[in-house]
């Protein structure tokens, strides 16, 4: 399969353009968090209602709540208090704590190549990670990477968006953002559940092999392509 008739390139940002073990980093994540919340929360109960909430947030189709909303209004009932008092906390968190996590994650180094690639082939990027966070945290990430100063037509964040992966109402959206139709999009990813399912809407999948390939076996998903972030580039 070639490229033809692709004018925008979605790439997933956690185990494709940048080098983060998910998985690994999560617990340590949450820790860092919870010794924020000391006196205010118990740390069990903070991550149990973080986790449950981001569920919600993934679960939730309804395109007329953004992610943040539906976020906050299932995590404040769980914890029994109000956003006012949490909000500060969580800026100051993603202010002075978040960028020191930064040693769990390495650059991507073709990443960057690719994406310079491709802009000066002419395509569009996106970065398609998953809405779960917000803004702040997916900027610091790419900064992580080597990659925040690319510039994506789209970086899709939970303030702004409906839905998150694997939903195909996720993929919709950012149709819907840049005005494009499925065929003139490709999406890049480590994860066969989350980015392959991008295959729903139409759009082809282009899925990076490597130690951060991400495969819970089900459902099962055929990409139309795979390869490395330079096999890529050489499509382009
Ligand atoms: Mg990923």
């Amino acid at each position: 399969m070639n490229l033809q008739g692709v004018r925008s390139l979605l790439f997933d940002l956690d185990g494709t353009l940048l080098g983060l073990d998910i998985d690994a980093f999560v617990p340590v994540y949450f820790e860092a968090l919870a010794r924020r919340f000391d006196g205010i929360l118990p740390a069990g109960r903070l991550v149990e209602a973080i986790l449950a909430s981001t569920w919600a947030m993934v679960a939730d189709r309804d395109l007329s709540r953004s992610n943040e909303e539906v976020f906050w209004s299932d995590f404040l009932p769980r914890v029994g208090l109000e956003r006012e008092r949490l909000d500060p906390i969580f800026t100051a968190f993603y202010r002075d704590v978040f960028p020191s996590l930064g040693h769990l994650a390495r650059p991507v180094p073709e990443a960057r190549r690719v994406l310079e690639h491709a802009l000066s082939r002419g395509y569009r990027l996106v970065l398609a990670t998953n809405p779960l966070f917000p803004r702040v945290a997916i900027v610091e990430r790419m900064r992580w990477g080597g990659i925040h100063d690319i510039p994506f037509a789209l970086v899709t964040a939970y303030e702004d968006m409906h839905a998150c992966k694997p939903q195909p109402e996720y993929y919709r959206e950012i149709l819907q953002l840049l005005g494009a139709s499925p065929e003139e999009c490709l999406m890049v990813g480590n994860d066969v559940q989350e980015d392959l399912a991008a295959s729903l809407v139409g759009i082809r999948t282009f899925l990076v092999e490597g130690p951060f390939l991400r495969d819970k076996g089900h459902p099962r998903y055929e990409p139309d392509l795979r390869g490395t972030l330079l096999d890529l580039a050489s499509l382009l």
